[in-house]
């Protein structure tokens, strides 16, 4: 995202999906579907990889668009960035995943409380609400902020400054994880660890891509065993992405990955069915 002053930022891809929608005259409907209530969350569960229980769910947004169906957030997002609609938006999808992970801890819970991870646009890490918008929302819910996690990406945050990280620090010395997310795509730069206020990385779906046969690529598994060990090294958990098979699941626990995500564990789905997954786990 590119500074434009005043708190507007662009996107730095100017997005092909947003010029799809545009040319489909969906931006028009794009104001107001929040009012008109036509945004939802699906929840993929998040798996501990060396025991199989559900550790949380990350909250993906939905817009169940009344003429071209569902749409997925790749076909909206980018627009919403850009309209700056992503700050309402992102809040209402911030108190819709901690209300719900909030009625999880209170119904589903098994040994351990379920947690819930909610991506932030580059737009919301610098709009100078976000700080009090995290803390009221975790007030008004009583969830403790050690059961949420605030996902953001290696491009939002490389190239920030420190004052631009203030706001971001604040929240994670409240108690709130920080995932670095989709770590190891374009912008990685290791040294960056150092001061960002991360406290899991998120690694991308190309490494279990590497993974998906035995034998697996012999330098996926170097690399994912490298930035595995350097991520426990600095205190740092690891959740990787994209887990689609049992061969997968198998190498990236062997590597020591914290957590798995992906199809082979439970597509995105409604919060009923995470319920449900969490209830089975308890028993
Ligand atoms: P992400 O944060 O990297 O989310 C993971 C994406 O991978 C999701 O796509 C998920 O459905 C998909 N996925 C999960 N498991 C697998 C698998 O095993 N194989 C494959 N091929 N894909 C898998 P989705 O839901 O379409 O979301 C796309 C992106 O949209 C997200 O990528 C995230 O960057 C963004 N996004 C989603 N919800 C929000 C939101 O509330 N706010 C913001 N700012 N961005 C969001
Ligand atoms: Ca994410
Ligand atoms: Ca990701
Ligand atoms: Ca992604």
């Amino acid at each position: 995202a590119k500074e434009l002053g005043g708190n507007r930022y662009e996107v730095a891809d100017p997005d092909a999906d947003a010029r799809v929608i545009t040319r489909h005259g969906l931006t028009n409907r794009l104001p107001g579907a929040l009012e008109r209530g036509e945004f939802f969350v699906e929840y993929q569960p998040l798996i501990g990889l060396s025991d199989g229980a559900v550790h949380g769910a990350e909250a993906l947004v939905r817009w169940g668009h009344p003429v071209h169906g569902v749409l997925g957030p790749d076909q909206f997002i980018p627009l919403a960035e850009h309209t700056g609609q992503i700050v309402p938006l992102g809040r209402w999808v911030l108190e819709q995943a901690v209300r719900q992970a909030e009625v999880w801890q209170r119904h589903h819970h098994g040994s351990r409380a379920p947690r819930v991870n909610v991506n932030l646009s580059p737009i919301q890490l610098h709009h100078p609400d976000l700080v009090a918008e995290v803390t009221r929302v975790l007030d008004e819910t009583g969830l403790a902020p050690e059961s949420l996690c605030l996902e953001v990406t290696e491009s939002a945050l490389i190239g920030a400054d420190q004052d631009a990280l203030k706001p971001l620090r604040r929240i994670a010395d409240l108690g709130v994880d920080i995932a670095l997310d989709d770590f190891g795509t374009g912008y990685s730069n290791l040294s960056s660890l150092r001061w960002l206020p991360v406290s899991v990385l998120k690694l991308d779906r190309a490494f279990s891509r590497g993974m998906s046969h035995h034998p697996a690529d012999p330098v996926d598994l170097k690399i994912v065993e490298g930035i595995v060990s350097l991520a426990h090294g600095l205190g740092l958990s690891v959740t990787v992405e994209g887990v689609e098979t049992s061969a997968q699941a198998e190498h990236l626990r062997e590597l020591g990955c914290d957590i798995g995500q992906g199809w082979f564990y439970g597509r995105p789905a409604p919060p009923e069915q995470l319920g449900t997954l969490m209830l089975a786990d308890a028993s």
